[in-house]
């Protein structure tokens, strides 16, 4: 993926936004915008939130263990999200395991935010002209929790 990914950003106009469908983890959004892709779309954080799989830049939290019963940590103590600063994993959790719709939209809304999170950073660091060292510093971190 990341060699035609490359190729066809390298075959395309400069001046022209690339898009690329269907992509995907963090990981992949980053090393494709390295090879120029300017534009993703993917199901990966809405589909992924609505079955309370909640992804963090430390890695994915599955929000139905039982490990989360008690815990009043928020998904992700970096992220400033509405889900985060209002919602404990507990509490999240409890509405999962009970079927309530607001789990499968509190999930999908971090998610979101995260990946926005995610790509803002990179759009400030390519125009700041240190790219290459956010990228390295970001897949250093996502290569953690993440398969
Ligand atoms: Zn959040």
């Amino acid at each position: 993926m990341y060699d035609m990914a490359e190729l066809s950003c390298g075959l395309m106009l400069d001046e022209k936004a690339k898009y690329m469908m269907g992509v995907g983890k963090p990981q992949d959004l980053v090393e494709c915008i390295a090879r120029g892709v300017d534009m993703f779309d993917c199901v990966l954080p809405t589909r992924n939130g609505r079955n309370g799989q909640c992804l963090t830049m430390q890695g994915t939290l599955t929000i139905r263990n039982a490990r989360y019963a008690k815990d009043l940590r928020p998904i992700d103590e970096e992220c400033g999200c509405y889900t985060c600063r209002k919602y404990t994993r507990a509490y999240i959790r409890h509405l999962v395991k009970s079927n309530e719709m607001l789990a499968a939209r509190l999930c999908t809304y971090h998610n979101l935010w995260t990946y926005l999170r995610l790509v803002k950073g990179a759009r400030a660091a390519i125009i700041d002209g240190r790219f290459a060292a956010w990228r390295r510093a970001t897949m250093d971190r996502l290569a953690i929790g993440w398969d």
